[in-house]
């Protein structure tokens, strides 16, 4: 379909981007990659009656190392992401649709976006990471656990405009993950991220595990960090802390999957994560 008519302009600074978005009102909406907001203003889901593309603002893009910390830009693609040897951020972006998607996509923008079903939102959240916004009222972060408010609503005002990712290196950490879909360029059906520090015993000094698309926001498997943390990395102890990778969730059944299709899906998906990041 064809979109509703809109206003476009390409600011060559993020203060006159920040400018264009003040006086667009709530109407006015952020471009980066369009692979998500522009197939929903082709479905008419979307109206916005000015689109404010950031593509020529500079100092958005790249990814740079800050002591333990990847500071990523928000215009940065998915495809830099894989390249930008990231660890589990790289495989999982390396994961993400086609060829084409993953060249014009954003990180800033499937994390502004809040989709439950993207892969970066869990994997920022179970991480501990961040985001930097700026908006007329200056610059604020946002812990991850504070970003996602529901179903392709995050905390992001009108008027802001997301600038970098803060996204912890976690180096020493071994790291899996299990992304379940029906073709291999559609959006996770379930996936899990999983990340595990082993101490000098052998035993698990802390684990971090990530779910997408098992609720209106991406989650994580706490009970299951809890069964785990502290104690062996054996596979019986590797099992019943995978069994507990459901609960407190809430998956949308949809035509792929009932609720309880993709509850059983993140106890599996959570096991293999954790064998492949204790090896
Ligand atoms: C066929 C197809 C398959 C896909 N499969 C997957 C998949 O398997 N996994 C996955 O994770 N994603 C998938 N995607 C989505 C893809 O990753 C998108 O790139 C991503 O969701 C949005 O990024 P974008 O840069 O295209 O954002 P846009 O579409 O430009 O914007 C999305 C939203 O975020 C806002 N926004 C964007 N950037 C900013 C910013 N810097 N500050 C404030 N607001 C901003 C926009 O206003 C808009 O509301 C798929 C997309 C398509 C078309």
């Amino acid at each position: 379909m064809i979109p509703a008519q809109f206003d476009y302009v390409a600011p060559e600074s993020l203060d006159e981007a920040l400018a264009a978005l003040r006086d667009g009102g709530e109407d006015a909406k952020v471009l980066a990659g369009g692979h998500s907001l522009l197939p929903l203003m082709k479905l008419r889901l979307a109206a916005p009656s000015l689109l404010v593309d950031l593509r020529k603002v500079p100092g958005l893009s790249g990814i740079e190392r800050d002591n333990g910390t990847w500071r990523i830009g928000a215009m940065t693609t998915h495809y830099a992401v894989v390249q930008g040897g990231l660890g589990l951020a790289s495989e999982a972006a390396s994961l993400i649709a086609d060829p084409q998607v993953r060249y014009r996509g954003t990180i800033g923008g499937t994390l502004a976006h809040g989709d439950p079903a993207s892969d970066m939102p869990a994997i920022l959240l179970a991480a501990d990471g961040s985001v930097t916004v700026r908006g007329a009222s200056g610059e604020r972060e946002i812990a991850a656990a504070d970003l996602f408010e529901d179903y392709l609503t995050t905390t992001l005002r009108d008027d802001e405009v997301l600038t970098s990712v803060s996204l912890p290196a976690l180096d020493g950490y071994g790291f899996g993950y299990e992304k379940f879909n029906r073709r291999k360029e559609d959006w996770a059906m379930v996936a899990v991220a999983a990340w595990v520090k082993k101490g000098a015993d052998g035993s698990c000094e802390d684990v971090r595990i990530g779910l997408t698309h098992m609720a209106s926001t991406p989650l994580r498997a706490t009970a299951a960090e809890n069964a785990l943390r502290g104690g062996p990395l054996d596979a019986d102890a590797i099992a019943a802390a995978a069994a507990q990778a459901a609960e407190g969730t809430e998956p949308p059944a949809d035509l792929n999957a009932t609720a309880e299709y993709k509850r059983h899906l993140a106890t599996v998906l959570c096991r293999r994560a954790l064998e492949q990041a204790s090896q």
